[in-house]
């Protein structure tokens, strides 16, 4: 199942992975079920940072062949993510409230074609039809692209659900222990060092999410991933008044079906700064009100904002570190690292293991040639 070539002492880990957002805490998970012996340490709380903050929205897989690597790595998790959701309920009991509820993209906000290039499964409907499909939306948005496979996650509730089978699983989960440099013997790691411990491993894995570059910054590499501040505003009314996400541009509104409303998001670069801002929330609460008119009576919940781990071509990074045996890389998912965690996790799960890859990595190596996006 392991590298044969690694020799394991039974009392370390065979894996290290340092940060346990949904990165981390899916391939851990995936790592652990085939027996690895596995601990994932993480700065804060496990699950609290980019893969808490964000809205959960998961694009639909394409039906025709995939043209691209990434194309078939997205498709790989649009297709994973209901049977990884029913086997975590199954195993936690945490339901994560993956539900298909379908969108609608109003083709006036520039239609956004990350996320739905792949597919084939669009189909445009005039005002009428759209308002037909949801009466709570204003009239004058003209016409929509109806994307019937989109579905949604809640975020939290995954986390809760990843963090509970990884430990069901034996998974070591060690919260508030940020790791701080690496220990290098020729072309290995050999340990971490964090304030209270130096862990040895045969294999570390880098999934630190924003926070990648100051790590990968302790032996030299620097990926260009950065933080990409994106605020939202939580609303809630008594009954849902709309049922599918409506996308407008890169802006959202997901509805869940308790009557909550994320509205998001933003795109800033603001550093590694939290904090959310009048005029943001303002304008999302302006573009909620626009898109469905009855949102200007709903009741303001409350505002976050999260650090997306933006990579200079929007790709993720998803490999070894050059120059290394045993030190592999997966961050930098800007926009999509809910949505592309179970591939994500799959692919690294096999890297480590020395298995055959589902997927080629070569779109996504560390060192390939970057186009800036
Ligand atoms: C507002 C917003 C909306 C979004 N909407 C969507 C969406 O609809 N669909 C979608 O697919 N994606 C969405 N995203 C993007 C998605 O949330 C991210 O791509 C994803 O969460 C990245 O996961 P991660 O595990 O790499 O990073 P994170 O969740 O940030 O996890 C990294 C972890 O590493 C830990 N860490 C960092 N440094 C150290 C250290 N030195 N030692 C130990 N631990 C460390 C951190 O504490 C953190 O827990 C959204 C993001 C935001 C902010």
């Amino acid at each position: 199942m392991l590298k044969t070539e690694h020799c394991y002492n039974s009392d370390m880990a065979d894996v290290v992975i340092v940060g346990g957002g949904v990165i981390g805490l899916t391939t851990a998970y995936f790592l652990a079920r085939e027996g690895a012996k596995v601990a994932i340490l993480d700065k804060g709380d496990f699950g609290q940072e980019s893969s808490w903050a964000g809205a959960g929205i998961l694009p639909p897989a394409g039906v025709g062949a995939a043209r691209n690597a990434y194309e078939h790595f997205r498709d790989c998790s649009a297709r994973m993510f209901p049977l990884l959701s029913q086997e975590l309920r199954e195993l936690t009991g945490v339901d994560n409230g993956y539900l298909r509820s379908g969108g609608l993209e109003s083709v006036q906000g520039n239609a956004d074609d990350e996320w739905h290039a792949a597919t084939e499964r669009l189909q445009v409907l005039d005002e009428a039809a759209s308002r037909k499909l949801e009466p709570g939306i204003n009239a004058g948005l003209g016409k929509m692209i109806f994307l019937g496979d989109m579905a949604q996650v809640r975020n939290p509730r995954h986390l809760r659900a990843l963090t509970a089978a990884c430990g069901s699983l034996g998974v070591e989960l060690r919260a508030g222990e940020p790791v701080y440099d690496f220990v290098r013997k020729g072309n290995k790691i050999d340990a971490v060092r964090t304030s209270s411990a130096t862990m040895t491993a045969g294999e570390f894995l880098v999934a630190g999410g924003a926070w990648s570059d100051e790590l990968l910054e302790r032996v030299g590499v620097r990926l260009g991933i950065v933080p990409i501040r994106g605020q939202i505003a939580l609303l809630s009314l008594p009954a849902p008044v709309f049922r599918r996400i409506l996308l407008h541009g890169r802006q959202y509104l997901v509805p869940r079906p308790d009557g909550l409303i994320l509205v998001g998001s933003t795109e800033e670069l603001t550093g590694f700064r939290k904090h959310t801002t009048t005029e943001a929330i303002g304008e999302l609460l302006a573009l909620a009100q626009r898109l469905v008119p009855s949102l200007n009576d709903a009741h303001l919940q409350r505002c976050w904002a999260g650090l997306r781990p933006g990579s200079p071509d929007g790709l993720p990074f998803l490999g070894t570190v050059p120059g290394y045996d045993n030190f592999h890389v997966a961050a930098g998912h800007f926009r999509s690292g809910i949505f592309l965690s179970p591939a994500t996790g799959t692919v690294m799960k096999e890297l480590i293991l020395g298995q055959k890859l589902s997927v080629p990595l070569e779109a996504f190596a560390l060192d390939r040639r970057v186009k800036r996006g």
